[in-house]
C-alpha cells in the first residue's frame, strides 16, 4: 500500500478515537468530519516570549510591507482570474492546492511543511499580542478526518477593541514569520542538494537508454565521481549536442562503464533520484519553502477573516501618524478609500474570485 492511503486509513482511525472521546478532550465537531481542537499547547512559549517589547515594533514596520506584498498578490488574483476566463491560462491553474496533494506534493513531505507554516504563522499571532499585552486565550487545531487543516490562536476580546495599528500589527505578524522561514529555506535547499547520497536512475530514455537500465547507480561521470544531486546538477549544466561522455554505474555490485553520445539536443536521456532519505528531507524543505511563501501572500489579501484585513486597515493610520504633513494627506486621502466599509466589499470580490476560479477549473 502506498503511504498516502496509509496516512489517510490512520488520519481516519485517529479521528475516530478523537471522535469518541470527544467530550473528554474538548473536541468540537462539525458534520462530523470537521472538528476544533482547543488546547494549552504553545501558551508557554507565547507567554515566554511575548515580554518582549521589540515585537510592537517589528510589527508596525511590517505593515507597509506587508500592505504592498497583499497588494501584488491581489492584483495576481485579478489578472490569474481575467485570464483564466479569457482561456489564456489552462483551468488546472485555478485547482487549489489541497487537490494537488499525493499528485503533485507528496503527501508526508507536504503535511510536515504546512504544519511548520501554519504553527510558526499562530505562534507569531500569539507572541506578537502578547507583546502588547493582549491576552491568548487558547491555541486550538482545525481537523478534517484526523488530518490537521488548520492552526489558530484564540485572543481576548481586548483584541476587537485594541487600536487599528496595533490589530494591524498583530496581524502581519504571522505572514511576517512564514516570509522569514520562506528565507531561511531558500539557502537550506542548496545545502541539500550537496549532501552525500546515492543516486539512482528512475528512467531512461535515447540515448543512454541503449546502455544504461533502471535501478542502475550513478558511480562516475567523465572521470568525476558523482555524489550528490548538486554533483549530478553540475554534469547536467554542461552537457553539449553530439559530445561522448563515459558514465560510470553500479549494477548489481559490479562497476560498468559505458561511452556515451548525448543527443542533437544535448540530451543524456537519464532522470535520477537520491535515497529515500535525502529525497523526503529535500521534499520536505522544497514544500516548507512554497507553503510558507504561499501562506503568508495568501493571508495578506486584504479579505476577512485573512490577516490582509487588518493590516491593510491599519495603513493609513499609521500614514497620519507622521510628522510630515505630504505622509499625513496621503493618508487621509488613502483612508477614503481603505476602510472597514471598502475592505468588505473587496472581501466579496476576493473570495468570489477565489471561488470562482476553484469552480470553474473543476467544470
Ligand atoms: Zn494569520
Amino acid at each position: 500500500m502506498d503511504t498516502s492511503r496509509l496516512i489517510l486509513i490512520m488520519a481516519i482511525i485517529i479521528w475516530l478515537i478523537l471522535y469518541a472521546i470527544r467530550d473528554s478532550i474538548n473536541l468540537k465537531t462539525y458534520g462530523g468530519i470537521f472538528g476544533i481542537l482547543r488546547t494549552k499547547f504553545g501558551l508557554k512559549t507565547i507567554e515566554k516570549l511575548g515580554r518582549y517589547k521589540i515585537w510592537q515594533k517589528i510589527g508596525i514596520i511590517s505593515i507597509p510591507i506587508c500592505v504592498i506584498l497583499g497588494f501584488i498578490m491581489l492584483f495576481n488574483i485579478i489578472t490569474m482570474s481575467l485570464k483564466l476566463l479569457s482561456g489564456t491560462l489552462p483551468k488546472e491553474a485555478a485547482k487549489p492546492v489541497v487537490f494537488l496533494f499525493g499528485d503533485v506534493i507528496p503527501w508526508i513531505p507536504g503535511v510536515i511543511a504546512l504544519l511548520i507554516a501554519i504553527s510558526v504563522h499562530e505562534l507569531a499571532h500569539g507572541i506578537f499580542a502578547r507583546s502588547f499585552g493582549i491576552k491568548v486565550k487558547s491555541s486550538g487545531i482545525l481537523l478534517l478526518l484526523g488530518l490537521p487543516l488548520g492552526a489558530f490562536v484564540e485572543l481576548g476580546d481586548e483584541f476587537k477593541n485594541a487600536e487599528k495599528k496595533i490589530r494591524g500589527a498583530i496581524a502581519s505578524a504571522g505572514p511576517l514569520a512564514n516570509l522569514l522561514i520562506f528565507l531561511i529555506a531558500i539557502p537550506l535547499l542548496s545545502f541539500s542538494y550537496t549532501l552525500p547520497t546515492e543516486l539512482k536512475i528512475i528512467d531512461v530514455k535515447e540515448p543512454a537508454s541503449e546502455f544504461l537500465q533502471k535501478g542502475d547507480i550513478i558511480y562516475e561521470i567523465n572521470g568525476k565521481k558523482i555524489n550528490s544531486l548538486e554533483d549530478f546538477n553540475e554534469f547536467a549544466k554542461t552537457i553539449e549536442p553530439n559530445k561522448e561522455y563515459e558514465i560510470k554505474v553500479l549494477r548489481d555490485n559490479k562497476l560498468l562503464s559505458y561511452k556515451i553520445v548525448s543527443s542533437n539536443e544535448g540530451r543524456i536521456g537519464v532522470m535520477i533520484s537520491p535515497d529515500k532519505n535525502t529525497a523526503l528531507l529535500i521534499n520536505t524543505i522544497y514544500w516548507t519553502y512554497w507553503s510558507n511563501f504561499l501562506l503568508a501572500l495568501f493571508n495578506l489579501l486584504p479579505a476577512i477573516p485573512l490577516d490582509g484585513f487588518h493590516v491593510w486597515n491599519a495603513f493609513p493610520e499609521l500614514l497620519k501618524e507622521r510628522k510630515n504633513k505630504f505622509i499625513v494627506k496621503i493618508g487621509e486621502i488613502l483612508e477614503l478609500i481603505i476602510n472597514e466599509r471598502t475592505l468588505s466589499s473587496i472581501t466579496l470580490l476576493v473570495w468570489w474570485i477565489l471561488l470562482g476560479s476553484i469552480v470553474y477549473s473543476m467544470w
